[in-house]
């Protein structure tokens, strides 16, 4: 019997239920991938990251004899292809929500059964699927992160699965080569892959002691920068949440609990596809205003408010930005600016190497006010944020190196200074909001 495997984002060798399966029951196995001209479409940033995961899988099976079979092309068609050249009796699929991804799931569905081939599809991309845990009074899925997170907590998570030892090709595949590297847009970017993600995991989790305590503050760096990583599946969200329940305390309950914002923005995606560009409340969608200037400048880094441009420069410098950056830029697009948050969503998913739809467009909608979860009025004031999370202004002067000279908190308000001292800096003003409210951006 020969099984093919065919990975999408779930590019990692440990806990990948699929290929645990598929190297259980099947004499030979065929790890596959299909470079979908779809991914062309992918940012320079994942592009990058995609393929340095894909080069790591690959030297992965090959380790365990086997191999890492690339194709070009449609997904549904080249794996039906290939398992006609192999003769597979069954294809194993890590299951994932997006609106696209579920197509192609339905296709294969179809195709793999007019082809007597049989499908199978399994968990792994999330803790616990969409589904996995339901409200009561029979709705389909969550639309308030608490309870969510109640019912998640205490659900029974299902057992890793261990990586496989021995990995059989049938004979004579003709496994095809990965193109050449793309080069990435963000100097300062981190490497994909498995060996890479579980190296820093394993850093990570002599770290994850004060979570709780810093992961807001922004010049500490004391997040696990994992994202990039569960979102190609390099690493298993599942592996990552029980290594860091084993530490146990309030940092490792802070951070299971963010891996629970995942699961929760991935279980809404499932029932609402359309999360990326559709305000989930509509009334909370308002007339946005059309500054393509001001939205230039809040692209640039270079609004004139030294937390906001440091956040926007960290993303393009290195295809990640802090937590609490996100949320102050966001804000600021959309409360302060009171420009369109689908914008922003572009902007984010361009840079992130952990961009992706559900966390994307879930947290924007969040930030906006339109999102299934959401506070629609509150505001974020970026003085205030800027002070209390990066009280002494590093952060700031680690990104905006024109801001470099001005000591401690005073960077926060550079048009606060001193004239001698504003007129030697090359930082513009602070960029003009349309709301009256915004005169803490006054001199
Ligand atoms: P940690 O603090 O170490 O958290 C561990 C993991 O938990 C993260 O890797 C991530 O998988 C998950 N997580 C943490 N916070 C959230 C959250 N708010 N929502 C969902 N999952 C979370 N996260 C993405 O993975 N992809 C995105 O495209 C994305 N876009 C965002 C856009 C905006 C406007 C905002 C406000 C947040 C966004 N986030 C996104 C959530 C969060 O900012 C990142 O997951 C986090 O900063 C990643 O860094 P980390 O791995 O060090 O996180």
């Amino acid at each position: 019997r020969t099984a093919i495997v065919l990975f999408t984002r779930d590019l990692r060798t440990h806990d990948n239920p699929a290929l645990a399966s598929a190297c259980a029951n099947a004499e030979t196995v065929v790890p596959l991938f299909v470079l979908d001209p779809k991914l062309q479409q992918l940012s320079p940033n994942r592009a990058r990251f995609l393929h340095q995961s894909l080069a790591d899988l690959r030297e992965s099976l090959r380790a365990r004899g086997g191999d890492l079979v690339v194709r070009e092309g449609d997904p549904v068609a080249e794996t039906i292809r290939l398992a006609g050249e192999v003769e597979a009796d069954g294809v194993a699929l890590t299951q994932d929500v997006s609106a696209y991804a579920r197509r192609r799931e339905q296709q294969l569905q179809e195709e793999c059964e007019r082809h007597r081939i049989s499908l199978k599809l399994f968990p792994g991309t999330n803790i616990l699927s969409p589904g996995d845990v339901r409200p009561g009074g029979g709705g389909a899925y969550y639309k308030v992160f608490s309870p969510y997170y109640r019912s998640w907590e205490s659900a029974k998570w299902r057992d890793e699965v261990a990586t496989p030892r021995k990995i059989t090709l049938p004979p004579d595949v003709n496994v095809g080569n990965l193109p050449a590297p793309p080069a990435g847009e963000s100097p300062d970017a981190v490497d994909g892959g498995e060996t890479e993600g579980r190296r820093r995991l394993k850093t990570w989790l002599g770290h994850l002691g004060p979570y709780d305590e810093l992961h807001d503050d922004m010049p500490a760096d004391g997040t696990s920068r994992l994202s990039a990583y569960l979102r190609f599946g390099c690493l298993s969200p599942l592996a990552v949440a029980n290594a860091a329940r084993e530490k146990n305390g309030p940092g490792s309950a802070a951070f299971v609990r963010q891996l629970c914002w995942r699961d929760f923005y991935y279980q809404v995606t499932y029932s609402f596809p359309r999360i990326s560009t559709t305000a989930y409340r509509e009334s909370g969608d308002r007339e946005w205003r059309n500054d393509p200037d001001a939205l230039q400048h809040w692209k640039d880094g270079l609004t004139g408010v030294p937390v906001v441009d440091a956040g926007m420069r960290q993303l393009m410098a290195e295809g990640w930005m802090h937590n609490r950056a996100r949320l102050i830029t966001a804000a600021f697009l959309t409360k302060h600016l009171d420009l369109d948050w689908r914008e922003g969503v572009k902007w984010f998913f361009r840079w992130l190497n952990d961009g992706d739809v559900a966390n994307n467009s879930g947290n924007w909608q969040w930030v906006a006010g339109t999102g299934n979860d959401t506070k629609p009025y509150r505001r974020f004031n970026p003085i205030r944020q800027g002070e209390r999370f990066d009280p002494d202004g590093e952060y700031v002067r680690r990104y905006v190196p024109e801001l470099k000279s001005v000591r401690g908190k005073a960077v926060h308000q550079p048009w606060r200074l001193p004239d001698t001292v504003r007129s030697g800096l090359d930082y513009p003003g602070p960029l003009e909001s349309h709301r009256d409210e915004a005169v803490w951006l006054r001199p």
